[in-house]
């Protein structure tokens, strides 16, 4: 049997970066990936400063310095400031990362979906191969976690339209729905738009009607429909000598279904985490610290439908006027 020091399980922004950085400290690594192209994965492609100390800008479709807030009382317009918005088309950063990981010496296979696991080795298209460390970065429908019992007990739902329609701003909006807080985006990339909503688990027709109706008001065609669900349930990351980093772990936000910046920086921790027995995961720890304040954020919010009211049609514009970030704009979009 063929063996590796590293396998990794999935080539989106986890599984790359931790191929990358096992690769280069000289680890014998190999990457696998069940979609034949790299990158082909339901995203808004929605990046912060954050993600730019690890995304090249020469990458990136834009870069938004001010964004549209629509709430249910009106419009504004918020000042970015030092914090700028990109936006980048997911499979041209997957094909970079995926450079960079072979740069370094990492063997990427596609077309290779793991279909069970061992404790030493993993079966992909009928052949098995064994490891000495695992990492599953293989998103919210990860089989390495499943083959380690953990359950996936929440998630939220992501939908979106990527549409040929193509738009000049930034555009957040959030809106209680018949109970349903919303969060909605439009993200201009070159080429193409992202129109889309995040929200719970279980109102997706819901959501979706009313992203059908909010398209149709701009005039902005339905182009292509994608959905997913969004693990986030975090349960833990190391298990002996397998590893869950980025969606398979349940890094992502639960307030904003936001996870690229937390599966490259869980990603990166993993592979030193591994090539380092003492290292002690500063990285992760900050992710889970901000991960609990915003579904803390999130369970407030939640408790009672007067108050994302009063936090979106008040607190917010009230904060950012007073710090002369936002100005009141006319041309306030309704979700319903
Ligand atoms: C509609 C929507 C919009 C979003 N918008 C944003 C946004 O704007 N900004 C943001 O930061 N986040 C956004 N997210 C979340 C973001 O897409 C994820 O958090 C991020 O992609 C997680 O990266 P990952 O590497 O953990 O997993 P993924 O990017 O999901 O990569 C996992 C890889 O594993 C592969 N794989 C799966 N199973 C197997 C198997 N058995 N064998 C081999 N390979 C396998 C998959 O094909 C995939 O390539 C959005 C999510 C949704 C649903």
């Amino acid at each position: 049997m063929q063996s590796y020091d590293t396998i990794v399980v999935g080539a989106g922004p986890a599984g790359l970066t931790a191929a990358r950085v096992l690769a280069e400290a000289g680890r014998n690594t190999l990457v696998l990936e069940k979609n034949r192209t790299i990158g082909q994965t339901i995203c808004a492609g929605g990046l912060t400063v954050r993600d730019m100390e690890y995304v090249p800008k020469n990458i990136v479709d834009s870069e938004f310095n001010y964004m549209l807030l629509h709430t249910t009382k009106g419009s504004y317009e918020v000042d970015l400031g030092s914090h700028p918005v990109f936006t980048v088309d997911r499979e041209k950063l997957g094909q970079w990362m995926a450079k960079e990981a072979q740069k370094a010496g990492a063997l990427i296979m596609t077309a290779s979906r793991v279909s069970a696991v061992d404790e030493n080795h993993i079966v992909v298209n009928g052949e098995k191969i064994g490891f000495d460390h695992l990492v599953g970065a293989d998103g919210s429908n990860s089989i390495i976690r499943k083959s380690l019992d953990i359950t996936v007990d929440k998630t939220a739902i992501g939908i979106q339209y990527l549409s040929k329609t193509l738009r000049n701003d930034l555009e957040v909006f959030v809106d209680d729905f018949r109970d349903i807080l919303v969060y909605g985006w439009i993200f201009p990339h070159k080429g193409f738009t992202s129109i889309g909503m995040g929200g719970k688990t279980g109102k997706g027709a819901l959501m979706r009607r009313s992203l059908d109706m909010l398209c149709d008001r701009l005039n902005i065609e339905r182009t292509r429909f994608e959905a997913a669900r969004i693990n986030i349930d975090y349960k833990g990351f190391v298990f002996k000598n397998m590893f869950l980093a980025g969606d398979a772990a349940g890094f992502a936000s639960g307030l904003t279904g936001e996870g690229i910046y937390q599966a490259i920086l869980s990603g990166d921790d993993i592979a030193k985490g591994i090539l380092n027995k003492e290292y002690r995961y500063p990285g992760i720890k900050n992710i889970l610290k901000i991960k609990n304040r915003q579904e803390n954020i999130l369970r407030i919010l939640s408790l009672n439908r007067n108050i994302p009211q009063i936090v979106f049609n008040k607190a917010v514009p009230f904060f950012l006027k007073r710090r002369n970030l936002c100005r009141m704009i006319n041309n306030k979009y309704n979700v319903v």
